[in-house]
């Protein structure tokens, strides 16, 4: 509870309405999730200012707002009044950032708790909360919410700090050097709690030295007749300890926690792990630990719960509890959300949902959670695993160090992201099977892979599953598509607030931005694949970094889903593929340069062949390289593109009984390519496909047909069954495309790409005004518009036509003048509210309203494929 005649006197704030309230239940920061009741701060953060969501929070109901004098100063005269017209308290300070450590301090005084501060580098939360829910049982104890551990987060959450509470149990974070000692100073605490020191977030300490020094502050700040309890078996903990000067008196309290270190003079002994929790035995052989022999159990599942459990004893009795009370208190602990909880999942599965977020440390105890909680002999051990993010230069190093980790803990690894991926080559290194390793790109793959492989484990065998990533990669999405009832996902998940459900995490770095729905891309592949039936095989045709889609992700979610080949024009293009570690067959459709047949050997392409000298040149290069390279022979039938004519089929058997005899080459396919499959008329096609044939038909009389024999792309694959032989190779159907008005896909395929910006200005211009370059544009009437940061160096088109109009508010809205290089402008005359940022459609859905690709082309007079290839490389893709 804050009382407004302490927030006065904590900020010194001027009460610029009284409003009717005298008392708020808490802060709040963010309008989004704010409560009726409650007291808006407004923020200035690095993406936005809580300044600009006043009236939004008014409407949703708050019993206060406290602002800033510069803002306060500079409101419309309009907004004054509807503000100190309201039943909102107004209290406006200088700072509000200020305002709230201000408060923080004086209630902290006022109320005069005792702190306890909780830090270290992981499991601070869990920490915090076992001592919490411990000291609880007893007295009045206050914590810190969630994971609000900053200058901001806790005066945020001391907003619920109450007279009665005995203990405030506060987690400070650990994020940049100076945090703790500036933390420390606000909230004075008695007694410290250090966890460990790993290497989390190092990007903003460079090393582990200079992490271990920011915590040592803690040691500092406490009073001469302070506590500090410390996890003895942490090396780097224990030697900073040990530097730390000796006439400070504070009392050093080491903890232990399992498996125990062998230079502790103290013994551990595990006597339970299960699903029931964690049941062991500590016993002193040492003074230093001031420990009696004990028995702890508690839920919290997992070694490493034993530190967690051992710190809030160690703190209990300090605190006046009896041995006895504290580890009944401890018996209680239950797993947090999101953090090794355990969740009855599909098909018997037992879900080990740990996505509250991830650092090397954290997946390493969830790994060997996963290892300890299941039989050794069952094969069901299965860990989905997502990035672990803002680690600095660690990065790279720490996925390779967890995945060595996770070869010994899992049967089955499954992988979303692109660091995940360095995890999971590490894992394959250290030896396990690559059969057992799954690659994946969206969590819907995730969470069917994971369905794939419970429908596969033979009876008998108990699956669970471990579900991990850092906070942005969302990982509780996969969770959710696991539970046994999804229904009570918002109350056993992390990240279940409407105001979250709705924040994309990665921001593109721009606000102009394709997305990619690579849910899109594997439905559609699976459905390419109902359609052509089992025994035709999917070749996805990647050129052009996948139609403007990003080769990489939609060539894994596509193999993911049933894909087998990859095919792209040049042999550059297959090196990210190939850097990306997929080792899927790559068809390079176009011309291979002599010079670049060594390349294309060592990337391990298929290369498409229509001559002898080419044929001679790739053989040569194999051998030299002892290396095999499979080849396919090219026919034209009537695209009079690449290939040997169809008229010489003589030649056509001469190469191929050349490539059969040449060493280092491996015929292994023959095509061909339509030229008019995506017309209505079919004549051209049929008559392209009885040429094909009849090479076929030479072939096979002298059993020279190669393995694979395809001709269609996404229009032949949709129209012309007779065309798909083995193989087919779409393309643009792949990412929910049509291939032309006269053939279009089904309607189950979706378009993958949308393309969007944000209002960067929005303003009048009165009638007679020229817009734009060459002022080809006139006002005819004052004109609102919308300036949008997006030109034609975005793949924005200027000429010879622009795209006409753009969607916003679900509306279209024109394009007024000509489209400039980075920006164009568009008319809101007609549609109220607009404001900068709104989010501006250049192709996709908003509200009911879509504007298709194939709209756009008819617009710009070409085809859907050119509009979205030509996006830019420099407009951000985010999925
Ligand atoms: C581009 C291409 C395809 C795919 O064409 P879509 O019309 O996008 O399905 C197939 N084969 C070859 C040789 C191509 O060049």
């Amino acid at each position: 509870m804050i009382y407004l005649d302490h927030l006065l006197q904590a900020t010194r704030g001027a009460l610029q309405n009284a409003g009717t309230a005298t008392q708020f239940t808490g802060f709040s920061h963010d309008s989004r999730q704010l409560e009726p009741g409650e007291l808006f701060v407004a923020v200035r953060g690095e993406r936005g200012n809580g300044h600009d969501y006043l009236l939004d929070a008014l409407r949703k109901g708050a019993g206060g707002l406290l602002l800033e004098a510069r803002t306060f100063s500079q409101l419309s005269e309009q907004m004054l009044t509807t503000l100190q017209t309201s039943d909102c308290a107004l209290v406006v300070v200088e700072d509000t950032r200020l305002a709230l450590q201000a408060y923080a301090q004086f209630i902290l005084a006022r109320w005069k708790p005792t702190v306890i501060a909780v830090t270290g580098s992981v499991g601070k939360t869990s920490t915090k909360e076992a001592i919490a829910s411990v000291l609880s049982t007893r007295y009045p104890t206050f914590r810190s919410w969630q994971n609000y551990n900053d200058l901001l987060g806790i005066p945020l959450s001391l907003g619920r700090l109450e007279e009665q509470h005995r203990y405030a149990v506060l987690e400070l974070g650990c994020d940049h050097p100076g945090e703790i000692t500036e933390l420390c100073h606000l909230v004075q605490p008695q007694m410290g709690v250090l966890t460990n020191i790993q290497p989390v977030q190092l990007q903003y300490f460079g090393s582990l030295d200079q992490l271990a020094n920011e915590l040592g502050t803690l040691l500092t700040a406490l009073p001469k007749d302070g506590y500090c309890f410390y996890n003895h078996q942490d090396l780097l903990l224990q030697s900073m300890v040990n530097t730390y000067p000796p006439q400070q008196q504070t009392h050093l309290q080491p903890f232990v926690s399992l498996p125990s270190h062998p230079e502790v003079p103290v013994q551990i002994r595990l006597r339970q792990l299960d699903w029931d929790g964690l049941k062991f035995q500590v016993a002193e052989d040492d003074q230093e630990l001031s420990l009696e022999t004990i028995e702890l159990s508690s839920h919290l599942l997992g070694r490493h719960a034993s530190a967690t459990m051992l710190a809030a004893y160690q703190v209990a009795i300090r605190c006046g509890f009896t041995p006895e009370e504290a580890s009944l208190a401890i018996q209680l602990l239950q797993p947090l959300v999101g953090r090794l909880s355990p969740l009855p999942g599909l098909q018997g599965a037992r879900l080990l949902d740990d996505t509250h977020n991830a650092s090397p440390a954290s997946l390493i105890a969830g790994l060997e959670t996963l290892k300890a909680l299941t039989p050794a002999q069952g094969g069901g051990r299965i860990a989905v695993l997502g990035d672990m993010l803002n680690l600095g230069a660690y990065e790279e190093e720490a996925h390779r160090v967890v995945g060595t980790v996770a070869a010994e803990c899992v049967d089955y690894l499954i992988v979303r992201g692109e660091l995940a991926d360095i995890l999971a080559t590490s894992a394959l290194q250290a030896g396990l099977d690559s059969e057992r390793i799954i690659f994946t790109s969206s969590h819907e793959d995730a969470a069917q892979a994971v369905r794939n492989l419970l429908d596969n484990l033979p009876t008998g065998v108990e699956a669970v599953v471990l579900i991990k990533g850092s906070e942005e990669t969302r990982m509780e999405r996969v969770t959710e598509m696991l539970l046994a009832r999804p229904w009570e996902a918002s109350e056993c998940l992390v990240r279940q607030t409407p105001g979250w459900k709705k924040t994309i995490f990665r921001h593109a770095d721009r606000p102009t931005w394709v997305e990619i729905d690579l849910n899109a891309i594997g439905n559609n592949t699976h459905h390419l694949q109902a359609l052509v039936g089992p025994h035709v095989q999917i070749l996805i045709s990647l050129k052009a970094d996948a139609y403007g889609h990003g080769a990489v992700k939609v060539a894994r979610t596509a193999l993911h889903n049933g894909a087998r080949m990859l095919g792209v024009a040049t042999v550059t293009e297959a090196i990210p593929l190939r850097e990306a570690n997929i080792t899927a067959p790559i068809l390079v459709f176009g011309y291979v340069p002599l010079w670049q047949m060594r390349e294309a050997i060592r990337l391990g392409v298929t290369i498409t062949l229509y001559s002898s000298e080419a044929a001679q040149a790739l053989s040569h290069a194999a051998q030299e390289l002892d290396k095999t390279v499979r080849v396919h022979v090219k026919v034209d039938t009537g695209m009079g593109r690449l290939g040997i004519r169809w008229e010489q089929s003589e030649e056509i058997i001469a190469l191929v009984r050349e490539i059969t005899a040449l060493p280092g080459l491996e015929l292994e396919g023959l095509y061909t390519h339509f030229a008019q499959a995506d017309a209505s008329d079919q004549s051209y096609s049929l008559m392209q496909l009885a040429r094909f044939q009849q090479i076929l038909a030479l072939l096979e009389e002298q059993s020279l047909r190669p393995p694979i024999v395809h001709a269609a792309n996404s229009a032949a694959t949709l129209s012309l069954t007779a065309a798909h032989f083995d193989l087919v190779r779409p393309g643009i159907a792949i990412y929910g495309l049509d291939p032309s008005p006269e053939v279009r896909v089904p309607s189950e395929f979706r378009p993958a790409l949308s393309f969007r910006t944000q209002v960067s200005q929005v303003k009048w211009i009165p009638a007679g005004e020229g817009i734009s370059y060459g002022s080809t544009y006139w006002t005819t009437r004052p004109t609102k518009i919308a300036v949008l940061p997006v030109g034609y160096a975005d793949g924005f088109r200027r000429g010879p036509q622009n795209w006409g109009y753009v969607l916003i508010h679900g509306q279209e809205a024109p394009i007024l003048g000509r489209v400039c290089m980075d920006q164009c402008m568009i008319d809101v005359t007609d549609i109220p509210h607009v404001r900068v940022g709104d989010e501006v459609v250049l192709i996709g859905r908003q509200g009911e309203a879509t504007l298709t690709a194939e709209k756009v082309a008819e617009r710009l007079g070409t085809i859907n494929y050119e509009v979205v290839a030509e996006l830019l490389a420099r407009v951000p893709r985010v999925d």
